[in-house]
């Protein structure tokens, strides 16, 4: 199996665009008008776009709902938290590794950025729970990845795959290692996301939902970003684009779409008064055939071709800098430069 190797520090004699997606070379000098990849630089200015931090979102009329929330409420709302945290703590390494390997200094520093946005995810979870529970039950909620079965077993599949690439760095594990992450990036958020979208309809927990749309909207161009460079990999090692691969895909994908919907339904269920659990399985039958067919691939799930909540696109498509969605629809979004999240309104 063909290895990849490590992007060297510096190579004087080699040109400062490289020669391939992995296993070129290149002097590791960043010009951003002499790179690889055409679509590299339009990337980095939309994930610059995106810049956002959890302090400027003011939680106070979210510390006044959480007391309100039905006991199941709360409990999903503190177990997906708990599922984001582990997903984007382990994204934020991940990242860090595949870019070891990445030729090009610019798709280095593409993933120097991406994992800093995953940073900032992790901080807003700390952020939400550390204005709406008290220190032991935020630590609760940042174990629930080792004492939860039914989420150690969903965040065990990705693990999977991501440390077999770690520990054996071969192309067909970085391959592979790809499309665990555009299930953890793409699909094993989803559900998640649709439970704080529904609360936000509802006009319930809005700030939280505020963080959750722009950590979706970073998502989207981590999603992008992995497929572009799957699709180079492939380009470059036409050898691995075989139908082989398009099964194996498809069987990851099918399992990632049981592990969730176990998992949605073990957290949402019909629990959540107003979201259907059929509906979210649906989604997430739709959103792996999204991701599969992103790839390049044939869609594993018969069906599934549209949205099946279409109330949720509006929260999905948000792009902050070009529509005042916020204000449109209300939802309380203030924007504040102040270092505290609001207890001072209290
Ligand atoms: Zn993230
Ligand atoms: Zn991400």
């Amino acid at each position: 199996m063909a290895e990849v190797k490590k992007r060297l520090l510096m190579d004087k004699e080699a040109p400062n665009r490289s020669t391939k997606i992995v296993n070129g070379r290149s002097s590791n000098i960043l010009n951003w008008d002499d790179v690889q990849f055409n679509w590299a630089y339009p990337k980095y200015k939309k994930m610059l776009g995106n810049f956002w931090t959890p302090f400027e979102i003011n939680m106070s009329n979210d510390i006044k709902q959480f007391p309100q929330l039905t006991a199941d409420e709360k409990q999903a709302f503190k177990k997906i938290i708990g599922l984001l945290a582990l997903l984007d703590s382990i994204q934020t390494d991940y990242a860090g590794r595949i870019a070891d390997y990445l030729t090009d200094s610019s798709l280095n520093a593409l993933m120097i950025i991406l994992a800093q946005q995953e940073v900032i995810h992790n901080h807003s979870y700390s952020y939400i729970l550390s204005s709406l529970v008290s220190k032991d039950e935020q630590d609760e909620v940042f174990d629930f990845w080792r004492t939860e079965p039914v989420l150690e077993k969903r965040n065990d599949f990705v693990i999977k795959g991501y440390k077999q690439f770690a520990e054996e760095p071969t192309v067909e594990h970085m391959l592979d290692s790809i499309v665990y992450d555009v299930i953890l990036e793409g699909l094993f958020f989803y559900s998640g996301f649709s439970f704080f979208y529904h609360l936000a309809r509802n006009q319930k927990m809005v700030a939280t939902s505020t963080m959750i749309n722009y950590i979706n909207r970073d998502e989207q161009l981590h999603v992008d970003l992995f497929v572009k460079i799957y699709k180079e990999l492939l380009e470059e090692y036409p050898e691995y684009d075989t139908p082989e691969r398009a099964r194996k895909v498809e069987a990851i994908f099918r399992e990632a779409a049981e592990l969730e919907i176990e998992w949605g339904r073990e957290v949402i269920g019909d629990k959540i008064d107003g979201l259907d659990s059929e509906d979210v399985e649906d989604y997430i039958y739709f959103y792996a055939n999204v991701r599969c067919a992103q790839l390049g691939y044939e869609r594993p799930f018969e069906g599934y071709r549209k949205n099946p909540m279409k109330w949720i696109k509006a929260y999905e498509d948000v792009d902050l800098g070009k529509t005042d969605f916020f204000e449109q629809r209300s939802r309380q979004y203030v924007k504040v430069n102040v270092q505290d999240n609001g207890f001072d309104e209290l």
